[in-house]
């Protein structure tokens, strides 16, 4: 049996900044990781503002941006093709690079880590409360481990969030997938985006990672978790285009072969909070509709979580741990990926419309005001109603 002041199940992005920021409190944390690092993730890799301004929060943007490539800005790809420039910079870094940099960052500040070893469900007292996890390793040695909070950060796989009993939704938002190509022909200061094929609710991307490298990949939100568009036909398309996403391929070479992962969008599909328990990352649903991306999310969620760690260790109410609930609602999480979801039914009213709703969201204006100011009217839906939810 382990003790800990908070147990973080899972190393990405969500799980490692929230033992950071717990470990650099003082706070007793130890992270279970069921994968053995460094662990690669399937992912386009690219980090946009969000991400970068998580980073600086916590002082490891240097240390990303020695390893990172940098592109200054984005070509977006609407419906209908044309191509809308976004002077927006991003940073591309492998996962197998950005995760293992959180997590020592994390062990550093005195976190404890076992990998390999997978967080089946909470242990749960006489009384409804959380108070630590049931483990097993790779070998199949089954342990208990106490904590007076866990934190559920296993990404967009639903098995534990599903026996944890936070679990809303076990069909996923989006599936994507992704493969490494080699194209030293591109211009290695833009990501291309393409939003061609079925009005907003797939994409295409080509983020530079630079030494004439790529990640490839494209992406299907889905209908009431119905996927309704095939993967590999949806890279074709793309790929057959003529105009900017189809050029940059051509004369390219696919160097690894595609992978698949699903994700969790729009903060829909969880619970945040159980008692002694919370939710962090893509298992609570943070990633955005429209990209998919949700590094940045995940982070910043991870950092909410902790923070209300603290607050509940501190005045010992581990019951009610609201305050993550408020947290989330006081950072304007809901109304930053319900402005992406907003974003995502524009696409479908054609090219005009993508510049001012990617502007828009990468500005962080609330989509609901520039649909006021422009006359395109109050959607129904509020932030959050969200494609592919159940
Ligand atoms: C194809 C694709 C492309 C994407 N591209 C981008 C992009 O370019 N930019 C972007 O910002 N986002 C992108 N995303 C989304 C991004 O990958 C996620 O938002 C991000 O990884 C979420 O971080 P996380 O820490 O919540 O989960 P993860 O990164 O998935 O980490 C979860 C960790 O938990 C571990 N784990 C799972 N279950 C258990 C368990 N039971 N016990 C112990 N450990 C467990 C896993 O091994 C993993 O290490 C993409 C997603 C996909 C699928």
């Amino acid at each position: 049996m382990r003790d800990y002041d908070v147990i973080v199940a899972g190393a990405g992005p969500a799980g490692s900044m929230a033992a950071l920021a717990l470990a650099r409190a003082g706070v007793q944390v130890g992270i279970f990781e069921r994968a053995r690092f460094p662990r690669d993730k399937v992912c386009g890799d690219v980090l946009g503002p969000m991400a970068r301004a998580s980073l600086g929060a916590m002082g490891l943007l240097g240390s990303v941006e020695a390893l990172a490539h940098r592109c200054e800005g984005v070509q977006v790809v609407a419906p209908g093709g044309r191509v809308v420039p976004v002077g927006v910079a991003h940073l591309t870094l492998r996962r197998s690079v950005l995760d293992a940099l959180l997590l020592e960052a994390a062990i550093r500040a005195g976190a404890g880590f076992e990998e390999g070893v997978e967080v089946d469900a909470p242990l749960w007292s006489g009384s409804g409360v959380a108070r630590g996890v049931r483990c097993a390793t790779a070998r199949g040695v089954r342990f208990e481990a106490r904590a007076t909070v866990t934190i559920l950060a296993t990404g967009a796989s639903s098995k534990a969030l599903r026996k944890s009993g936070a679990c809303l939704r076990t069909t996923p938002s989006a599936v994507a997938q992704r493969s490494i190509w080699s194209l030293p022909g591109i211009d290695p200061g833009r990501v291309v985006v393409s939003f061609e094929h079925e009005g907003g609710r797939a994409l295409g991307w080509i983020a530079p990672l630079g030494e004439g490298a790529a990640n490839v990949g494209c992406g299907v939100f889905l209908e009431g978790g119905v996927v309704g568009v095939e993967l590999r036909g949806l890279f074709e398309r793309l790929r057959g285009s003529s105009g900017a996403f189809g050029g940059a391929l051509s004369g390219g070479r696919q160097e690894t072969r595609f992978e698949g992962a699903p994700l969790r969008c729009g903060l829909s599909g969880a619970r945040a909070a159980l008692p002694g328990l919370l939710v962090a990352g893509e298992a609570l649903g943070v990633s955005r509709p429209l990209t998919g991306e949700g590094i940045g999310e995940a982070m910043e969620s991870g950092r909410m979580a902790a923070m209300a760690a603290i607050g509940a260790l501190n005045t010992g109410q581990v019951e009610g741990l609201d305050a993550y609930e408020r947290l989330l609602e006081r950072e304007r999480l809901a109304e930053h990926l319900g402005s992406y979801a907003r974003a995502q039914r524009w696409m479908g009213r054609g090219w005009a419309a993508v510049p001012l709703g990617w502007w828009a969201v990468r500005g962080g204006w609330p989509l609901s005001r520039v649909e006021a100011a422009v006359g395109l009217g109050e959607s129904k839906e509020g932030p959050g109603g969200l494609p592919g939810d159940a």
